[in-house]
């Protein structure tokens, strides 16, 4: 199968209780796609400026991530800053430059129009219509979001959940989009918007997979120690939707597996800052973390 990410790849500064961070290579295209490239050829779609680092794109060309949907436009890359306090599930949205990604109307190369699997990360809901006409029929189209987008555009986006199989927010977005206060009660709304699958996470306390006749709860990797959390939500979903790509099915037991997955990938990208961990993870690794995963739950 193949899986094309549309996102940002950026500049984040970033500060938590373990120090700061100015201009490093962040983005939920960058995250996504370099937790997916442990299981599949991902395809990234998203635009930067000339400022962006040659490394990067040849650490992203070395994990096989196809970066052919990647423009390079004059002006600068889109740049986020974020702070966290005490609590590493407590964010705020410090400033957003969004530079070359103001104008961003993705072009779907020819190559890609077959893909399986389209993910949308973080974009404009207003925008989806425009992407997803660029591709054939895929088998599964999914969606994040952010909080800015309830807040401002919730009629586009519960209209664009419409056309959604697999949607993930986090427990925040959730009550948000869905106006329920109990997790179970919105993950059920949000369902009832249209999508399959929906995938609620829950930060520290792992994710809940919501089907139409299944519940699925996956723990988090129980770390003392959370560096950077930027990107989780991002690696989450490219550990989930690369597994369910290699996979090359959406059975129950293979949405399961995903989602264990993704947790792995979560946990990893929050032991340092920006992209740091995904420069040294292997997949032995991974693999390791998955069986921990198993002896957690097993009782
Ligand atoms: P996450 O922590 O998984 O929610 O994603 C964080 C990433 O989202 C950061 O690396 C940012 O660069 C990126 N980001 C923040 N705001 C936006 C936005 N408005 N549009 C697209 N990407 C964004």
């Amino acid at each position: 199968m193949s899986l094309v990410i549309v996102g940002s790849v950026a500049f984040d500064t970033v500060e938590t209780s373990f120090g700061r961070r100015e201009k490093i290579v962040g983005g939920s295209g960058t995250y996504c796609s370099l937790a997916a490239s442990y299981f599949t050829r991902p395809k990234v779609v998203g635009v930067i400026g000339r400022d962006f680092p040659k490394k990067t794109l040849a650490l992203l060309r070395s994990r096989r991530v196809d970066l052919l949907g990647l423009r390079i436009r004059p002006g600068k890359t889109f740049h986020w800053e974020g702070r966290y306090g005490e609590d590493p599930n407590v964010r705020t949205t410090v400033r957003t430059e969004l530079n070359v990604f103001r104008d961003f109307r993705p072009e779907i190369p020819a190559a890609y129009a077959k893909a399986d699997i389209v993910y949308l990360a973080n974009i404009d809901p207003d925008v989806h219509g425009f992407i997803l006409r660029q591709f054939g029929t895929p088998k599964a189209v999914a969606m994040d979001t952010i909080r800015y987008w309830i807040e401002t555009k919730r009629d586009a986006l519960v209209r664009e959940l419409g056309r959604v199989d697999i949607f993930f927010a986090n427990d925040e977005e959730a009550r948000l989009l869905s106006g329920d206060s109990n997790l179970i009660a919105a993950g059920k709304t949000l369902l009832g918007f249209g999508p399959a699958l929906v995938v609620l996470k829950k930060g520290e306390h792992g994710a809940i997979i919501f089907g139409r006749e299944f519940i699925f709860g996956v723990l988090a990797h129980p770390h003392a120690r959370v560096v950077d959390p930027t990107g989780a939500g991002d690696a989450f979903a490219g550990g989930f939707l690369g597994y369910l790509d290699k996979a090359g099915s959406f059975a129950r037991r293979e949405v399961r597996r995903a989602a264990v997955y993704g947790s792995v990938l979560a946990s990893y990208a929050i032991e340092d800052f920006g992209i740091g961990r995904f420069l040294t993870l292997d997949r032995a690794a991974i693999e390791c973390r998955f069986r921990e995963f198993r002896k957690l739950v097993s009782f």
